[in-house]
């Protein structure tokens, strides 16, 4: 198998990563099956891409029919059954450990015995994921950064018993979706969160300490360190329940002190203030998800 004999494709979760993905590879002429907790999220992820590709054709840059035939490619599914025909599956759902044990198990009985089960995963171990199932040696992660259609980056991470055989195929599709990619070891939080989550957190520790204020955060961060967004405004953007389960992690299997989440981060997330997905996190953002005012002010 090769990447251009990759013709079907299952995605777990109909989130904002899953619903990415399916985007793209139907993008590329890849079918989807779209799978989330039930079929009512699924369809609802599909229309999601559907309004959002929507306003790529109110600016010409889509035709009516490619819009179509793109979602077309995008079957919504309440479980897995239809992975059987697929040469691979992404896992895409909440990051938390135990889930991803559990539908990394069912996908495994789902997917015919040749298949690659590839994992999103910000942080969990691949090695783990891969134990639980009967083919360790075709799972491997493959990281899609947020927005999946605007990022140009894929982080492939190895477990140690993925094979060569299996990380040839991936790189080679994610080169197929017009993505750059980085290979990774399988250690928590890989390359790009083991440097990206102590930014954030240290940003939320600033926040919480009086330091400054959520604007003047990431005011700092775009002006002094010429980044396009600022931490807070991308701690919202990623998911605030995300960026903790992504510290939890750090914190917990390197042992270190100087990963513990803030307290606010916490707190927020315990409110159910998970950021842009929930209308509010370090910000409030309006229903066309523009950001208003600051959440935290009294
Ligand atoms: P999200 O909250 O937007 O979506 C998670 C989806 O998983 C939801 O639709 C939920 O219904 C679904 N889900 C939960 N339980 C399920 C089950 N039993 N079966 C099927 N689906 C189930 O989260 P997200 O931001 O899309 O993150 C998904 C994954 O991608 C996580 O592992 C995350 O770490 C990773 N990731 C996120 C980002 C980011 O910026 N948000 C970037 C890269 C990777």
């Amino acid at each position: 198998m090769n990447a251009s004999s990759v013709k079907r494709i299952g995605v777990v979760g109909a989130g904002q990563m899953g619903r990415g993905i399916a985007q793209v590879a139907a993008a590329a002429g890849i079918e989807v099956v779209l799978c989330d907790a039930s079929l009512e999220i699924a369809d609802k992820g599909k229309s999601l891409i559907g309004k959002i590709l929507g306003k790529q054709v109110e600016k010409g840059k889509m035709s009516a029919d490619e819009h179509r035939a793109l979602l077309d490619r995008i079957v919504p599914a309440g479980s897995m059954d239809g992975f059987s025909s697929a040469e691979l599956a992404v896992e895409a759902a909440t990051e938390n450990v135990d889930l991803k044990i559990d539908l990394f198990r069912k996908a495994d009985a789902a997917l015919a015995p040749g298949a690659i089960l590839a994992s999103n995963t910000s942080s969990i171990s691949i090695t783990r994921l891969a134990a639980a199932t009967s083919r360790p040696e075709r799972v491997i992660g493959m990281h899609f950064m947020n927005p999946v259609p605007l990022m140009k980056l894929v982080e492939i991470v190895r477990g140690v018993q993925t094979s060569p055989e299996t990380y040839a195929l991936v790189h080679e599709l994610a080169v197929r979706l017009g993505k750059t990619v980085i290979t990774s070891e399988d250690r928590p939080g890989f390359l790009v969160n083991r440097m990206l989550i102590p930014f954030l957190n240290e940003a939320c520790f600033t926040l919480q300490e009086g330091v400054g204020s959520p604007e003047d955060i990431d005011t700092g961060a775009k002006l002094g360190l010429n980044h396009p967004m600022g931490p807070l405004e991308l701690a919202d953007l990623i998911g605030l329940d995300t960026v903790l389960a992504i510290a939890e992690v750090l914190h917990k299997d390197l042992g270190e002190d100087k990963y513990r989440p803030a307290a606010l981060l916490r707190n927020l997330v315990a409110a159910g203030w998970l950021g842009k997905k929930s209308g509010r996190g370090f910000y409030v953002y309006d229903e066309k998800g523009q950001k208003t005012t600051s959440s935290l002010a009294r």
